[in-house]
């Protein structure tokens, strides 16, 4: 039998970051077992889907490695909408499900004052289909339905705990609970691998597998994700979006190999390892059942080691979406024109060992295409003292009469002029960095400094300097 898995979204929002990691786990759990990969779009809450949430999730798909095209699909579940309808049909006509008018407030009336179920009113009296009857599944009274989970054992859940749920609304619309089941059932799914929020619905659609005479997939039910206080990550609270972050500037390779942490770790003391070792050596059945903390602080420090990783070149490729703005990235402060390839290229090894994000080289390299520098208010009134002015006076004088205008020489050259002061090289060149750069951290100032050459280095200190009494 051919293992088929399928990630099923509903198109009603930005894609979640626990969604790609469902998505991922299903994709290595095909690939590993030989099967396929079916992407199916479940697009059938008209409400509250948008064409462009689809299409977000495809590109997000296709961004942390699972192309279009490399799977099955996509599909969707709108499309499939006369086999829900058959299907109803199939449980009416067996018996399996009944029609009933009722409406909340009879159930509560008749059962007493808080709702706590349908209480099977209709089941033998015999409604017939009709505007306003909703079908109901007619749940047996006995026995237990077990699940069978890799990851949660065998969750066994008392048939008489489960009402008679809905499977079709009034207008004779079959809702998600059913459309999901026939979904699997016409694809072939063999494993469903997906949140754990869904593991209170999983009894019910195992029943509607076996009342359809097709057996049940298994189920591999994902931990939920959580914040710092231990709550499911919500898109109102948390940065969620997989969109959010890779408009930070988060690499693919380090958001998936952080994405498949939540719940399950390489062998060894590892956390950073190769996507391919992760196709190895990752376990359905071994992830943790309990909740899994998204951690942005350790993603961050994750997506660092990862740019730092990268070759050169790939790096400053890497960088050209925040040095240009695309369509959702912002553009930087400077015009196209005033771009330097050449300059860039100079200090993105300086800059590479300093960010941990993409978007962190705009404020880093800024200076370098600025007619000015954008002076960081706060910044400039901590940093220039009494004693700046006659400071940057020299500076300029020191440096006016430099042969060679490179790094060490601007180095030697500063340091010199601290030391007639009493100042540490630290304390003298921090003005200089306000002056040039506009803020008081960023990349090596001398390196900096090279770079940007001598009339502009010149030309800031001094117009710095008229500031200053
Ligand atoms: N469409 C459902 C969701 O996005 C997924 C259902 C499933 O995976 O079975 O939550």
């Amino acid at each position: 039998m051919t293992v088929r898995v399928r990630f099923a979204p509903s198109p009603t929002g930005m894609f979640h970051v626990g969604g790609a990691r469902s998505a991922l786990q299903n994709w290595i759990f095909a690939k590993q077992q030989g099967g396929v990969f079916v992407l199916r779009v479940e697009d059938t809450d008209a409400a509250r889907n948008k064409p462009e949430w689809t299409e977000g999730i495809l590109s997000a798909l296709d961004w942390i490695g699972i192309s279009r095209g490399s799977y099955e699909g996509p599909y969707f579940q709108s499309q499939n909408a006369g086999e829900h309808r058959a299907a109803a049909a199939r449980l009416y006509e067996s018996g399996r499900a009944y029609y009933c008018d009722c409406t909340r407030e009879d159930v509560q009336a008749r059962t007493g004052s808080q709702y706590q179920g349908y209480d099977g009113y209709h089941r033998d009296r015999g409604l017939g289909p009709g505007p306003g009857h909703a079908l109901r599944f007619r749940t047996p009274d006995e026995g237990a339905t077990v699940v069978v989970d890799l990851i949660r054992g065998e969750p066994t859940f008392e048939n008489r705990l489960i009402e008679d749920f809905v499977i079709a609304r009034g207008d004779g619309s079959p809702v998600f609970l059913l459309a999901n089941v026939v979904d699997d059932m016409t694809m072939g799914i063999t494993h469903v691998i997906r949140a754990e929020e869904h593991l209170p619905n999983t009894p019910k659609q195992q029943l509607l597998w076996d009342a359809l005479g097709v057996k049940p997939p298994v189920w591999a039910h994902v931990p939920v994700v959580v914040n710092e206080k231990r709550q499911k990550l919500s898109k109102r609270r948390d940065k969620v979006a997989l969109e959010a972050y890779r408009e930070e500037g988060y690499l693919a390779d380090a958001m998936r190999n952080y994405l498949m942490l939540l719940g399950w770790a390489p062998s060894g003391d590892r956390e950073i390892v190769p996507w391919s070792v992760i196709e190895e050596e990752f376990r359905l059945d071994e992830v943790n059942p309990s909740p899994a903390f998204f951690d942005e602080k350790k993603l961050r420090a994750f997506n660092g080691e990862y740019i730092r990783a990268l070759p050169v070149a790939e790096f400053v490729d890497a960088c050209q979406p925040w040095l240009t703005g695309t369509e959702t990235i912002a553009p930087p402060p400077w015009q196209p024109e005033e771009f330097d390839a050449d300059a860039f290229a100079a200090v993105a090894p300086l800059a590479q060992t300093r960010i941990a994000v993409l978007s962190e080289i705009v404020p880093n390299v800024d200076f370098l295409f600025l007619a000015s520098p954008l002076i960081d208010e706060a910044a400039w009134a901590k940093t220039m003292k009494d004693g700046s002015g006659e400071l940057l006076d020299d500076a300029v004088a020191a440096f006016e009469a430099l042969e060679s205008w490179d790094a060490e020489s601007l180095k030697s050259t500063l340091e010199a002029v601290g030391a007639e002061r009493g100042l540490k090289l630290g304390k003298t060149q921090a003005p200089v960095r306000v002056a040039v750069t506009g803020r008081t951290v960023g990349l090596p100032l001398f390196e900096s400094l090279e770079v940007l050459g001598r009339e502009r280095t010149l030309t800031r200190i001094r117009a710095a300097r008229l500031r200053l009494p």
